[in-house]
């Protein structure tokens, strides 16, 4: 019996999962690698920063994937390096060997030689990530309602946000939802203090500066103190020292001001790009290397000369693109180049006001959040988690219940000095 060939995808993110399914029912064996058990949805880590979201809402199990494709085998692990020469992918205590492979390992946060910033940040990049900063936040809330030494109550309540990116964006008008939430369940009258700190002059930069001005503008109004323009020179314990010599002090400082490649060790030292992504042939081939493909937000791939957006859109076609190429090589023809589609970026503000910017169509309020929902929604893998989310979503913008609130009636009695 011959054996069927083998292709192994690194990384089940976006690009990760859409090659699966590109690749289901080929003449193939398919091996999906990931250090986590689950494929997590990025773009709603911020409604579980902020306990909009239990964690599990926006985890899909890679085990039940595998159930739904028969030439699909699931590994955790997280790879250690691949050696691009023997075709052989390195886990910690595994090696596998392959015939194809897609590599779709994603990006981490980017701390931009900002000294303190690794140390003294959390960043917002994974699951882990999220439910950390859940329990930070939710912490924070529920030690300034605690306690009666009011300086005490204005530091756990002061929220530092570094970048003005769509996550900055999001997780500023989420904390400002979040406290609405609170006073209006427990009857207090908690008010935080939410810095965004951007270092160009519009928030927001892929958006139009129309959407820019806008979303400026309405979280000013939530009472979130934007400040454009202005760098983060060092961060220190619970402590941002920013370019004009200002001192802000906060219990919790969140860091979204960018992201880099994330790459196993790779036996060959590329041409690394702009923040050390791979630059990828037009076919999304990983140069010199005809049989391994670098998809998503690892990959350097320029269009009219300017490089693609690392965005969920990018990583969908680019992984359906290279998982198409593998087909195409099986059948003995040549791969073809990747051209991307932009359907444009949408970006959340606060409950009830979004923005979408699509070629022929810009919608910001509550229309642009319906859509921005909506989108989300049908992207969401899987049913379970569909439902659940959309029941979520009702209860926090009808009842203003988000999944998880603070403790705070069950504390109330206990106060310290
Ligand atoms: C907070 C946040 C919000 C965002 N919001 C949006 C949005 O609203 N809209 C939008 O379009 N884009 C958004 N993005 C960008 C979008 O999430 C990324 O562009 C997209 O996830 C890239 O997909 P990917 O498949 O390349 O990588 P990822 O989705 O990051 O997946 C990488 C996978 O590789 C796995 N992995 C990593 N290293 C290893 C290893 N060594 N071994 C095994 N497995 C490994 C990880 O566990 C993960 O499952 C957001 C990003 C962030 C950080």
């Amino acid at each position: 019996m011959t054996q069927l060939p083998r292709i192994v995808i690194v990384g089940a993110g976006f690009a990760g999962i859409n090659a699966v399914k590109t690749l289901a029912r080929c003449q193939a064996q398919v091996c999906l690698i990931d250090c986590n058990p689950y494929h997590s949805f990025i773009p709603l880590l911020y409604q579980v920063a902020t306990g909009q979201l239990h964690p599990e809402q926006i985890g899909y199990p890679l085990g039940q994937l595998a159930q739904q494709y028969k030439n699909l085998e699931y590994r955790r692990g997280r790879v250690q390096g691949i050696d691009l020469d023997q075709k052989i992918v390195e886990l910690e205590r595994d090696a596998i060997a392959y015939d194809y492979l897609i590599l779709a390992t994603g990006a981490q946060a980017q701390f931009l030689g900002v000294s303190g910033a690794e140390n003294h940040t959390f960043p917002l990049k994974t699951l882990e990530d999220a439910i950390a900063l859940q329990q930070q936040i939710l912490g924070c809330f529920t030690e300034a309602a605690l306690t009666r030494n009011t300086e005490h109550s204005q530091h756990q309540l002061s929220f530092i946000i570094v970048g003005g990116g769509t996550t900055g964006v999001e997780m500023a008008g989420a904390i400002a939802d979040l406290t609405e939430n609170i006073n209006k369940k427990f009857n207090t009258r908690l008010s935080p203090r939410i810095f965004l700190i951007h270092s160009q002059g519009q928030l927001l930069g892929e958006f139009s500066s129309e959407l820019g001005e806008y979303t400026c503008k309405k979280l000013r109004r939530l009472g979130v103190k934007v400040h454009l323009d202005t760098k983060v020179q060092r961060v220190e314990d619970q402590q941002v020292h920013l370019d004009d010599g200002t001192i802000l002090e906060g219990a919790t400082i969140i860091w979204t001001a960018g992201v880099e490649a994330n790459i196993p060790d790779l036996n060959h030292d590329f041409d690394t790009s702009l923040k050390g992504k791979i630059q990828v042939e037009p076919t999304l081939q990983i140069p010199g290397y005809p049989h391994a493909y670098a998809v998503g937000d690892l990959a350097y791939f320029e269009q009219g000369n300017r490089p693609l957006p690392g965005v969920a859109p990018t990583a969908l076609q680019q992984g359906q693109t290279a998982a198409a190429n593998i087909k195409r090589h099986l059948q003995g023809q040549a791969p073809q180049a990747f051209h991307y589609e932009d359907k444009g970026r949408a970006a959340i503000i606060s409950r009830k006001i979004g923005l979408v910017q699509a070629p022929n169509l810009t919608l910001k309020g509550w229309v642009g959040w319906l859509l921005w929902l909506g989108i989300h929604w049908c992207y969401l893998p899987g049913w379970r988690n569909r439902l659940s989310v959309l029941q979520a979503w009702l209860r926090h913008t009808v009842f203003y219940r988000p999944a998880v609130l603070p403790r705070l009636k069950t504390i109330s009695t206990e106060v310290k000095e």
